[in-house]
C-alpha cells in the first residue's frame, strides 16, 4: 500500500521527502499532528528495516525529527511509534513511524496490559 504512495499511484499529503524517505499526513489522524514516516524501499516492519539497513532506519528517524521541528513539536514534545506485527496492532506492512503531537497524548497505552 505505501509502495503505491512512493510510486505516486495513491495521493497523499506530503510534508517532507528525502532521497530515501517520505513523510505524509495520516489519512485518519489520532492527534493534531499525525504524520507517517516511511523508507521508500520496502521493508515489512521496523525490525526487518533495522536489521536489513540500519542506516536507512536512521534516516527514517532523522526525517521524523525534521518533521517534528517543522511542525513545531520540539518544545512540548511528541511521540514516535512503530506498530509491529499482530500484538503491535500493525495494519500496513510497510515499515512506518507514527509521529504524533500537538496536544498532550496521555499514557502510552489506553490501559495496562501487564
Ligand atoms: P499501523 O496500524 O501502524 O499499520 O498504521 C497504519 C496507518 O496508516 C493508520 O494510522 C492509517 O490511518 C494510515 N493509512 C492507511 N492508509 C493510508 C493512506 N492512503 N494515506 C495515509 N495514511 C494511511
Amino acid at each position: 500500500m505505501f509502495c503505491r504512495i512512493v510510486a505516486g499511484e495513491i495521493p497523499a499529503t506530503m510534508v517532507r521527502e528525502t532521497p530515501t524517505t517520505l513523510a505524509f499526513r495520516d489519512i485518519d489522524p489520532k492527534a493534531p499532528v499525525h504524520v507517517l514516516v516511511i523508507p521508500k524501499e520496502h521493508y515489512a516492519d521496523v525490525a526487518t528495516l533495522a536489521q536489513g539497513d540500519s542506516a536507512l532506519a536512521g534516516e527514517v528517524l532523522a526525517t521524523a525529527a525534521a518533521v517534528a521541528e517543522d511542525e513545531g513539536l520540539l518544545g512540548d514534545g511528541f511521540r514516535l511509534m512503530f506498530n509491529t506485527g499482530t500484538y503491535g496492532g500493525q495494519e500496513v506492512f510497510h515499515a512506518h513511524a507514527h509521529l504524533l503531537g500537538g496536544a498532550p497524548l496521555g499514557p502510552m497505552l489506553a490501559r495496562s496490559v501487564a
